[in-house]
């Protein structure tokens, strides 16, 4: 830690508004109110994070989040519409409507792990750790996350090579990878969800130190691996992203089962990566008329190769899958169920319906479960036809539905 503290110059390099991209038609016009509210206050204010980085890509942020030199309970003054959130770090958040502007105190560099434990035993408390726009930029993850907009003259500031890298397409940790991966070992998850996401290869020796310290993602909390996990799935990007995980490392931690069923399908050519691309192609689609893929569907189609490998076909052979996920990753007990139904579902829709044995299109997740049979079929390149007859069965069931003939009379 102390060797990449000493190599920090004191300066940012500062990009004024004619050499970046990013333009005020392009920022949430109420992220800009917070912005010009906390500088009329005299306030430093940024644009900070994931926002800047979308921005300056072109790509459309998430969600804006804002940077400031205000206390907590100053920006709470500023805003009739705030409300201070978390346990330690107090955290701003300003709403309008259901839209949050997220709006942190600038910070420092987290405590270390004695500090941290000896807090954590005097109990909740308001954390102080409060910092400088420069301790903020190098206690946050990668260089392309540590840029900062500046509202007051519409400049960049990157304290951290952020710009040089996201030219070079590169996700670089900030400071020594091996400690800030031990610091926060979900930082490794984060880095392949950003490689694969807006693909970007991982610098060669953040790389190296994820290789190195995978393990210590066992130490992680649950909930927050669980979370990283299907985050991992969102913009159509599950593919590389759990092939990068196993590459890792990662999925031999977390879920060791998995691994060796991948690795007893062929390893880097395990039909796993096959049934994540037409997931994605699949999640493609869905995106562009705003729907999203369930967990479940997500989770099965991970999942998959537990079946492939083991020949099973006992009736709990899904429900044994996902027990798994269940006791490694929490996942939420709903999610479970959905997909140990979707695991065990091929047996009942890999053959054409029988009349009169028809009633499990009247089942909650029947469309889900088409779904889940439909890409894994595409992906092992078989026939559709079972199913497309399963489908004309369920629209046929809906068209004569009770519901519709009371409808309509
Ligand atoms: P997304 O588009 O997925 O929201 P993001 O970069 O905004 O990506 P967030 O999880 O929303 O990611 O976090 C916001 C910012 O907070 C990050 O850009 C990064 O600067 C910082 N950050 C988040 N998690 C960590 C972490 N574990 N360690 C250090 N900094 C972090
Ligand atoms: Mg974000």
């Amino acid at each position: 830690m102390l060797s990449f503290l000493k190599k920090r110059k004191g300066k940012p390099v500062v990009y004024k508004r004619p050499e970046h991209c990013i333009s005020r038609k392009n920022i949430d016009p109420d992220a800009l109110r917070v912005l010009y509210r906390l500088m009329h206050l005299g306030y430093t204010a940024y644009l900070v994070g994931g926002g800047v980085r979308d921005l300056l890509l072109g790509r459309k942020p998430k969600d804006f989040d804002v940077g400031t030199s205000a206390r907590p309970s100053e920006v709470k003054r500023a805003f009739r519409n705030c409300f201070l959130v978390g346990r330690r770090f107090r955290l701003a958040h300003i709403r309008f409507g259901d839209k949050v502007i997220e709006t942190a105190t600038f910070r420092q560099e987290s405590q270390s792990i004695g500090e941290i434990l000896e807090n954590a035993s005097r109990g909740p408390q308001e954390d102080n750790n409060f910092g400088t726009p420069e301790t903020d930029a190098y206690r946050r993850d990668f260089t392309v996350n540590g840029l900062f907009y500046n509202i007051k003259d519409f400049s960049v500031i990157d304290w951290v090579g952020g710009m040089k890298d996201l030219e070079k397409k590169v996700i670089r940790a900030i400071g020594d990878p091996d400690i800030r991966f031990q610091e926060d070992p979900v930082r490794m998850m984060r880095a392949i969800k950003f490689s694969s996401r807006l693909e970007f290869r991982i610098e060669r020796k953040t790389l190296a130190a994820i290789k190195r310290r995978h393990e210590c993602i066992k130490t992680a909390s649950t909930p927050r691996v669980c979370e990283e996990i299907f985050r991992l799935f969102s913009f159509s990007k599950s593919a590389q992203a759990f092939k990068m995980m196993w590459e890792c490392g990662l999925t031999r931690d977390l879920l060791p089962e998995l691994a060796d069923a991948i690795d007893a399908t062929g390893g880097a050519k395990s039909l796993a990566w096959r049934y994540l691309e037409v997931l994605d192609e699949f999640d493609a689609k869905m995106s562009e008329i705003g729907i999203d893929v369930s967990n479940a569907i997500r989770a099965a189609v991970l999942m998959t190769p537990l079946l492939k490998a083991q020949h099973e076909n006992g009736g709990a052979v899904g429900r044994k899958a996902m027990g798994i996920m269940l006791r490694s990753l929490k996942i939420p007990k709903a999610v479970y169920f959905t997909s140990s139904l979707l695991m065990e579902s091929p047996r009942r829709l890999s053959v054409s319906p029988v009349k009169g044995k028809t009633r499990f299109v009247y089942n909650r997740d029947f469309l889900d479960a088409l779904d889940y049979n439909r890409i894994i079929l595409r992906a092992e390149g078989k026939s559709e036809k079972a199913l497309d007859e399963w489908a004309d069965i369920y629209d046929n069931s809906f068209a004569k539905s009770p519901s519709d003939e009371t409808a309509e009379g």
